[in-house]
């Protein structure tokens, strides 16, 4: 954008905020809005607008229409496809400072959040009533942004994603228009569902100001295991029959003996350095009990090396520190690289399968990386960290991904489970949908017909 038309947009943007300092042009703000985690190639926003209200979320999209100037909504920037990176330039729109918990009801089990809030934010408002938000990517990303996202994480073979876990949504179109979707009613048949439209639309058709969720008891008693096995095929199988079996586990999470070694050397900790399952059961004593002896005991079946269960909350933590260092762990492992992570998801009957052809096809890949799940939704990853400057690590790399994306879909399986499509999928949803891409495109020029938000991502 030449420096004139950028001096005119910054002070139309100006204009509407409540206070002019809070649209920059400044380098590291850029920078900071330039780039999510992945390894996508970082590109700066021409300018960074930190709204604090609807009103100003509205007035600031309005001008970005008239003046055609692209949109990128953007959260924590902790997603994993490029979904946050402004590729057009333009403004980078930073949800963080609507951060207000604006009501919690307990007796109907829901809370009305703006969209910087984060997820432990609200779960530590909602601790106070004896309810917590089950929805968990492990990082503290924004509910607006895990909304956009679809995001899921360790609790959704129990609580589901995201979608389910809105009510009601507040966005603003691409020409300024406030919306609402939904009602705070535990559910609804009006007409076509745009809640969960705008749920996974990552910011290509609006702009979330405001979501209406859905809250959880905390579980009178909880017992979470960590059990290790001989092969992954052992402990995918165990994963597999206790879903089958009707456990109503909270967490199933599989972790690789390569990704385990990772976090022994991260922690300086000592778990067997073999496949695990980490379970978590929550609900009434007994149920629970008995669901974590019937997983224990198909583990026993399938051979389990070692088993350790844990009640009390401080033990629990402890047990899934593992668990909760794989990322840190990986990224300290390969100091200056990338994360490329794979995300595709099979029927969880197909997950020993699915994850045997993932280790195979690292192997072949001469890429080094470990294999992560949440088993309990057969939502298979490769923690992979790369060069980004590495051309042929970038291309095998895209090689792996390509061959784990073609076995998911045979599969009857997705490209993506819970990252989203953004930068990185986009070839993956057209082999999976080709056939819906005229409907996905006509959605999208309904919606934001000059094409401002988010340009580029989800649909080329
Ligand atoms: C260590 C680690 C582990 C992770 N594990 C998981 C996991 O298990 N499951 C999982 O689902 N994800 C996981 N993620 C990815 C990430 O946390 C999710 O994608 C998360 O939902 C992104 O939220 P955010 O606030 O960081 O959004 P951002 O990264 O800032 O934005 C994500 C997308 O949402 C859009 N957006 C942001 N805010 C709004 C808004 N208010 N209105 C409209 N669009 C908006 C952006 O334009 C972008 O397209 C992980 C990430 C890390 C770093």
């Amino acid at each position: 954008m030449n420096s004139s038309r950028l001096a005119h947009l910054r002070d139309s943007v100006a204009h509407v905020l409540a206070d002019a300092t809070r649209v920059t042009t400044g380098d590291s703000e850029r920078e900071l809005h330039s780039a999510d985690v992945s390894f996508h190639r970082p590109r700066l926003p021409d300018l960074v607008v930190y709204p604090t209200s609807t009103g100003e979320v509205s007035a600031v999209l309005e001008i970005a229409t008239a003046e055609r100037v692209p949109v990128t909504a953007f959260g924590a920037g902790s997603s994993l496809e490029g979904n946050a990176i402004p590729i057009a330039g333009g403004i980078s729109l930073d949800l963080t400072r609507m951060d207000r918990i604006v009501s919690l009801s307990p007796d109907d089990l829901t809370a009305v959040v703006q969209p910087g809030v984060t997820r432990t934010a609200l779960s530590r408002a909602a601790g106070d009533h004896g309810l917590f938000f089950p929805v968990d990517p492990g990082a503290d990303a924004t509910l607006g942004g895990m909304a956009a996202t679809n995001a899921a994480g360790t609790t959704t073979v129990r609580y589901g994603k995201m979608r389910a876990n809105v009510l009601a949504l507040e966005a603003v179109l691409a020409d300024g228009t406030v919306v609402r979707t939904g009602s705070r009613a535990p559910k609804t048949s009006a007409g076509y569902d745009l809640t969960g439209l705008l749920v996974g639309s990552e910011g290509t058709l609006a702009v979330i100001t405001e979501l209406t969720l859905r809250l959880h008891g905390i579980p009178e008693h909880i017992a979470a295991a960590r059990i290790a096995f001989p092969s992954l095929e052992a402990a995918c199988r165990t994963a597999a029959a206790s879903v089958a079996a009707g456990t109503t586990l909270m967490r199933l999470e599989l972790v690789d003996a390569h990704t385990i070694r990772a976090v022994n050397a991260y922690e300086e900790s000592d778990y067997p350095e073999a496949p695990s399952l980490f379970v978590e059961a929550g609900g009434a004593e007994a149920a629970v009990e008995s669901d974590l002896e019937l997983v224990l005991s198909i583990a026993r079946e399938e051979g389990a090396l070692d088993a350790v269960h844990e009640r009390d909350a401080d033990a629990r933590a402890r047990l899934w520190k593992a668990r909760h260092d794989v990322a840190y762990a990986t990224s300290a492992a390969s100091p200056g690289r990338r994360h490329r992570s794979t995300d595709v998801c099979v029927p969880v009957s197909q997950l020993a399968e699915a994850v045997a052809v993932t280790r195979a096809e690292i192997e072949r890949s001469g890429l080094v990386a470990g294999v992560i799940a949440h088993a309990g939704d057969g939502n298979v990853h490769v923690g992979l960290m790369i060069d980004p400057e590495d051309a042929r690590e970038l291309e095998a790399a895209e090689r792996l991904a390509d061959a784990l994306v073609a076995d998911a879909l045979a599969r009857g399986g997705t490209s993506t489970g819970e990252h989203g499509v953004g930068l990185g999928k986009i070839s993956a949803l057209e082999r999976e949908h080709g056939d819906l891409l005229p409907l996905l495109r006509g959605i999208k020029e309904l919606f934001d017909p000059h094409g401002i938000l988010n340009p580029g991502k989800v649909l080329r």
